[in-house]
């Protein structure tokens, strides 16, 4: 069977896109050793994604999905999010009321995947939509045992919202666009003790929940005005019949999110061997040479608390996403607010930049279901953020930061009714969910801080790294790992101060 579904898979999709380079058939090996490298099986999903841009906001996409069944049970079907299809629909807009103009500033906007096309293993498969549409539900023909892979192809068109979003883009002046492209692709939902997570995306916070994969994803856009930011490295670009085409790789990331802009002027700087790129639009230099450097010093001062960042690249873009920042794996989108003047005397781009570069240890590298426990990586995330203002600047840059996010918050969280460790749903507005899950999370590190000493607090981060780098962590897990440490100045009175409200 895995012989079988291996050779499909290369009929689909090459050998030089299996093993990244083309095989050197001219300095054979030992015959065997070669047979056994050619049939060794991926490890895990991979995405192989091909989309083609108008200029407008259309991508005609194809995709080439590996799975990888690393579960213990055999799989008679496959459920992928359509988060796009959250706006596919003007009966149900996916914002709070409230940020209704933030998001559509010129009036609401239509957007959404249409799948055309499913064949698992080269038969077409009776694929069918449910939850409003944003999920695709794949029954297998050939089910797919514990250890075995299957090869999913999908076409499918993707229409882009004009939204200050995730995935939206907005235009300026007589022909500038930029498109922000997250969530943009039917991705994996997770299965987990028998049952997948299929949880709609909610008017706040995140939506992500998905397995470490390997990503190759080409856009091919309709003249060189444009430029591709996007997760990973670029791996070549060249001109075809249909435009000019980038090809963008990287092993072992949650998702994969772009921005595409015929507006984008770039800089770059390095740390730890770690190549920085942002981008930005020419009227917004200073904000985009910020960011860099906030990128910059923000990864030198994780990767040295942490432990390090294990890719070659980090890319940063100034896009259209009315909430502030977002993180994606090797990938950071920003709105373009953040990079006025005003936003660049107050900190707000500062606080935003090194919060996502945070996340890419937190979310990234240690993943964890966003929609119903959101504090396991807000929380930690927001707490790396205040300690990049202390290193960086000392104690006036912990005050600084303690002034402006935590101090004026912490009454609210008293008498709030909410708690953080509440899912995204019980949340009602921004404010609420940043004081409660973002800001608990601060004090929550800070009282462990105080009881166990900076030095042990570190220690925990790195092990909790080690142990749960590339997978997903639960709260009970993560309850459970920190009691395993015995630290004797944890006692039950902390744990019922934070866990048992
Ligand atoms: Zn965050």
């Amino acid at each position: 069977m895995i012989l079988v579904s291996v050779l499909i898979v290369f009929a689909f999709w090459g050998l030089k896109n299996y093993f990244g380079a083309p095989l050197d058939l001219a300095a054979p090996d030992v015959e065997t050793k070669e047979e056994e490298q050619e049939y060794l099986p991926p490890e895990r999903n991979i995405y192989d994604i091909k989309a083609i841009f108008d200029g407008q906001n259309k991508f005609q996409v194809e995709m080439n999905f590996t799975y990888v069944n690393n579960t213990l049970d055999t799989q008679q079907e496959l459920y992928f999010h359509l988060y796009p299809n959250m706006f596919s629909s003007s009966k149900r807009i996916p914002f709070f009321k409230a940020d209704f103009y933030r998001a559509f500033p010129q009036g609401f906007s239509l957007g959404g995947l249409a799948i055309k096309e499913v064949k698992q293993d080269g038969k077409d498969v009776a694929w069918s939509m449910t939850q409003e549409d944003q999920i695709l539900h794949v029954p297998l023909g050939n089910p797919v045992n514990p250890k075995e892979i299957s090869n999913i192809y999908m076409q499918f068109e993707l229409i882009v919202p004009k939204a200050r979003f995730r995935f939206g883009y907005q235009t300026f002046g007589n022909d500038k666009m930029t498109m922000s492209l997250g969530n943009w692709y039917p991705i994996l939902a997770i299965y987990k003790d028998g049952k997948w997570s299929l949880d709609n995306h909610q008017a706040v916070g995140d939506c992500t929940y998905s397995d470490i994969a390997d990503y190759t994803v080409s856009f091919t856009v309709p003249s060189d005005d444009f430029t591709v930011a996007a997760s990973g490295v670029l791996k070549e670009s060249y001109l075809s019949s249909e435009g000019y085409v980038y090809v963008y790789s990287i092993d072992k990331i949650r998702d994969f999110a772009a921005a595409i802009s015929n507006n984008y002027e770039t800089a770059s700087e390095e740390i730890d061997g770690i190549k920085i790129t942002s981008y930005f639009p020419p009227e917004d230099k200073r904000g985009g040479f910020m960011a860099l450097n906030v990128a910059k010093y923000a990864l030198g001062i994780f990767n040295e608390a942490f432990g390090k960042y294990p890719y070659p690249e980090l890319k940063i873009a100034e896009a259209n996403y009315y909430p502030g920042g977002m993180e994606f794996p090797t990938f950071i989108m920003m709105d373009s607010a953040k990079y006025k003047e005003d936003n660049l005397s107050n900190t707000s781009l500062e606080r935003s930049a090194a919060h996502e570069v945070a996340h890419q240890w937190w979310y990234n590298l240690v993943g964890n279901d966003q929609i119903n426990e959101p504090w396991l990586d807000e929380g930690i995330t927001e707490f790396s953020t205040a300690y990049y203002f202390e290193k960086r600047y000392g104690e006036p840059g912990r005050e600084s930061y303690f002034s402006r996010q935590v101090d004026t918050t912490v009454n609210f969280i008293k008498n709030n009714p909410r708690h953080m460790l509440d899912p995204l749903y019980l949340f009602k507005s921004h404010s609420e969910y940043f004081a409660e899950v973002y800001v608990s999370g601060v004090l929550f590190y800070e009282d462990m801080r105080s009881r166990i000493g900076e030095e042990n607090l570190l220690d925990f981060f790195r092990s909790y790294l080690e142990t749960f780098m590339y997978k997903n962590v639960s709260l009970e897990e993560f309850k459970k790992f920190l009691k395993d440490k015995n630290y004797e100045a944890l006692d039950e009175s902390f744990y019922n101060k934070w866990f048992n409200p």
